[in-house]
């Protein structure tokens, strides 16, 4: 009777406990309900960005988001078929960005934006958190696929990044693809800078001072694309591939191709790509924070990327987001944006995509 009681007791006891678990990692993981795996480590995971920003579904025709959501599957599908069939996080990551980059949709590659010299310059970076070895390119004009260039950069040269004809002129020497400029027209980007253009020219006649950060320009801003994967192996990666900020001007480069700021990985502690306003994004770097954080501080990856997204990066006076997996295969998209374009993996073949805040 007594041992049938403390059975009884033990049982009840275990229950709660297993059910308050379970509230708290839901808990952990209710922003953006990505479905990681919590109870055990996950084998692999996958998540990726298109870029942050105020993407608002009273401005989205159904045919454009159906257009977002089919080129977000897409890219997470080629990274997620790598991992599943063992290989490297490192591969996902390069070869999911080449999808959006290849898309005109995503501010990367093919659909970059322009500068105020209606030239587009393309930004990228990646890294490896097994070896904490990286690549990154700037302002290149005629690499097809920058994130290609980083790599080969991380890869081949013993250097970390490279600029404009310099990285350009390496990309050539591996027989990377080049294309003409032109290759990067889409008349609607075009028109987005000669809009901001407009507008900066009219602010500028009344007020003088300059309107580079206008609050309407700021939305131009956006759209980057990242990926970060976790692999069989427990290896993370991180990679960022942009066109940078729409009328960007003198050189400007943003975070994506700075390691620390645009892209981070290790394998003590997460792996994390960026997307924002790239002047605020250095200054926080917000990568890098984000993986201290969990390193140096014990909090967990969902803790760590909403106090540098929704404190650090707003109290600067930035915007943006992440998208980040740790060493357990959890996943978290963190951003302050209306929006962020993003699509995650688990080892499950769960998929999840999200586009406003949901
Ligand atoms: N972070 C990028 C930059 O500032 C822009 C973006 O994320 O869309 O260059």
């Amino acid at each position: 009777m007594r041992y049938s009681f403390c059975f009884t007791l033990l049982f009840f006891i275990c229950f709660n406990c297993a059910e308050t678990t379970k509230t708290s990692e839901n808990e952990n993981t209710t922003t953006n309900d990505f479905k990681t795996n919590t109870e055990t480590k996950a084998e692999f995971a996958i998540i990726i960005h298109g870029g942050a920003g105020t993407i608002l579904k009273k401005n989205m025709t159904p045919e454009k988001e159906a257009a977002y959501k089919a080129k977000l599957e897409e890219a997470i599908r080629v990274g997620y078929e790598i991992l599943k069939q063992g290989g490297s996080s490192i591969d996902a990551v390069q070869l999911a960005i080449n999808v959006m980059e290849d898309s005109p949709l995503f501010n990367a590659g093919k659909g970059a934006v322009y500068t105020n010299a209606e030239t587009n310059e393309l930004d990228a970076s990646i890294m490896d958190g097994k070896t904490l070895n990286a690549g990154a390119s700037a302002g290149t004009t005629t690499v097809r696929n920058p994130i290609n260039l980083a790599r080969i950069i991380m890869d081949k040269s013993p250097h970390v990044m490279m600029a404009g004809v310099g990285a350009e002129t390496y990309a050539k020497e591996q027989n990377l693809a080049i294309v003409e400029p032109s290759y990067f027209y889409t008349e609607n980007r075009l028109n987005s800078v000669k809009r901001a253009k407009e507008r900066e020219k009219i602010e500028l006649d009344h007020d003088d001072k300059t309107a580079f950060f206008d609050a309407e320009i700021q939305n131009y801003k956006f759209g980057t694309v990242g990926c970060a994967a976790l692999d069989k192996d427990g290896n993370l990666a991180a990679g960022t591939s942009t066109g940078g900020m729409t009328n960007k001007r003198y050189g400007r480069v943003g975070d994506a191709p700075i390691i620390g700021a645009g892209t981070y990985a290790n394998n003590n502690s997460c792996a994390v790509s960026s997307t924002g306003w790239g002047e605020y994004f250095i200054r926080a770097m917000v990568a890098h924070d984000i993986s201290a954080l969990m390193q140096y501080k014990g909090l967990s990856l969902k803790e760590a990327a909403q106090e540098v997204i929704q404190k650090k990066v707003p109290e600067l006076g930035g915007d943006g987001g992440i998208v980040a997996v740790d060493k357990h295969g959890n996943m978290v998209a963190e951003f302050n944006t209306s929006g962020m374009y993003r699509a995650s993996m688990n080892a499950k073949g769960e998929l999840t995509i999200g586009i406003y805040k949901e």
